[in-house]
């Protein structure tokens, strides 16, 4: 038996999908450390014991694990984003690469070989959204990111997987929002004016839009925050505000005012324009998504003849980047505002073979079918918690050849994928795709087909 605060020695072997070690002590147990890396030799302190497995501190590095680096960055033990800012790149790309092959072969059935992971071509400054909560917190306007399962915020406002000028945009807002005399939120008691400040960039355009999330109806002063910032940076082409006057942990309210410039701002994402709103999903690293599209692509092998149907499509990127290549596409979102982003986007890429509905994707599915439907590829594209039992029977009966399924969570891929297996196909190919550099999150790819009869 072991006990809290017992010291154990161990070596760490693998990595967990949160990026914490697994080592184990003498007598078999597994100890989770987080901030380790695979060939560390420690001294661990037991903080929690479980029945079957415990977590632990390091203590000590007995010795040292070739992949370490030292991290660069100052909050990361506590903001706890970047789970990798202490280990090489290429060590990171190794775990992750095992943890999806891992998840496929123990959950998913699957005895096949995943292919090797794409690394993202950036991996500072990659993402093109930030979304920061603003809090009073011991006397300070705190800025930053949620710490790990809580309500406290730690303080960061460079953060390295933004663009540097995220950091300086949020300054100015920070300043505004002090001489207009906002005050940040407070959860406790739902008082205070300033939320978040939700910052947007076209990576291929430099196209940025800001957009305050504020407690209330309306935000005093908001002409002087509109000069301010398009005298401070004349890339800022949008400026909003959105209300949010809930208690609830959902960034966004339901309505936004434009205040200055366009409601969207654009992007370029696989030689197509894309115009996005605050409330439309896109990806956050461009350049790896463009990886992840072709990879896609690539997997559905489209003539020119066959009808897409591109379900959880968000603002429609991934069928409008497959259009040409195939007959019709359909796209299904349950978020209005990015079905409408959607459609614009087509048209604005001349695109006239794609459509878009806008409802849940497992009732668009059935509605498909009962209009005789016979999509002959499926993707889908479904948020971490994967697709529901249902969807995927009705995908099976509109019996597609091919079914290219993208995740960003190879568990509950994994499970959908071995019951497409019950229901009749394949798993061919699939590929780690990685587009959050030194978090522990991994996007990948899988091509599934039907078995022939
Ligand atoms: N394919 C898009 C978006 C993927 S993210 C892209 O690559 O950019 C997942 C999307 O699924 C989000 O846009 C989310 O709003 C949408 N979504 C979540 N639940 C849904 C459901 N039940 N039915 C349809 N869409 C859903």
């Amino acid at each position: 038996m072991h006990t809290k605060n017992e010291i154990v020695t161990l070596t760490i072997q693998d990595i967990t999908h949160e990026g914490m070690g697994v080592g184990h002590t003498e007598d078999g147990m597994a100890v989770l450390v987080p901030r380790t890396a695979v060939g560390d030799e420690l001294q661990v302190r037991l903080v929690k014991v479980n029945r079957r497995f415990a977590y632990g501190r390091i203590e000590r590095i007995l010795s040292p694990s070739p992949h370490r680096i030292e991290p660069d960055c100052p909050v990361s033990h506590r903001c706890g984003g970047c789970v990798f800012r202490h280990v090489s790149y290429a060590a990171e790309l190794q775990y992750k690469e095992r943890f999806v092959q891992e998840n496929l072969r123990r959950l998913g059935g699957w005895q096949g070989q995943v292919e090797p992971i794409l690394p993202s071509p950036k991996v500072d400054g990659y993402r093109n959204k930030a979304q920061y909560p603003i809090r009073l917190q011991r006397g300070q306007v705190t800025a930053g990111f949620f710490a790990p399962r809580s309500h406290e915020v730690v303080d960061c406002r460079n953060c390295r997987l933004q663009p540097k000028d995220f950091g300086e945009i949020l300054e100015q807002v920070l300043e505004f929002a002090e001489e207009a005399g906002l005050v940040p939120y407070q959860e406790e008691t739902g008082t205070g004016d300033l939320r978040h400040v939700y910052l947007r960039c076209g990576e291929q355009t430099g196209e940025k839009m800001v957009c305050l999330v504020v407690n209330g109806t309306c935000l005093p002063h908001a002409q002087a925050l509109v000069e301010r910032l398009t005298r401070f940076d004349p890339r800022i082409v949008s400026i909003q505000v959105n209300f949010n006057t809930k208690n609830t942990n959902v960034i966004l309210g339901p309505h936004t005012q434009v205040l200055y410039g366009k409601g969207t701002i654009m992007d370029r994402l696989c030689g197509l324009e894309f115009d996005l709103s605050p409330h439309a999903f896109y990806q956050v690293n461009n350049m790896a998504a463009q990886m992840l599209y072709q990879l896609a692509a690539q997997y559905a092998q489209l003539s020119g003849k066959e009808t897409l149907l591109d379900l959880y499509c968000g603002a429609g990127t991934i069928g409008l980047s497959m259009a040409n290549q195939c007959a019709r596409v359909i796209g299904v979102e349950i978020i209005p505002q990015a079905v409408e982003n959607a459609k614009i986007n087509a048209k604005r890429n001349g695109v006239e073979n794609a459509e878009f509905y806008c409802g849940d994707a497992a009732q668009a599915a059935l509605m498909l079918q009962e209009q005789q439907i016979r999509p002959d590829v499926v993707i889908l594209d479904p948020p971490r918690k994967g697709c529901e039992d249902t969807l995927l029977e009705t995908i099976v009966e509109m019996a597609p050849d091919r079914i290219v399924y993208i995740s960003c969570n190879s568990a509950t891929l994994a499970r959908d994928c071995k019951r497409l297996t019950e229901l009749g196909y394949q798993l061919e190919r699939c590929r780690p795709v990685d587009l959050f550099p030194r978090t522990s999150h991994v996007e990948c790819v899988v091509l599934m087909s039907k078995v022939k009869e």
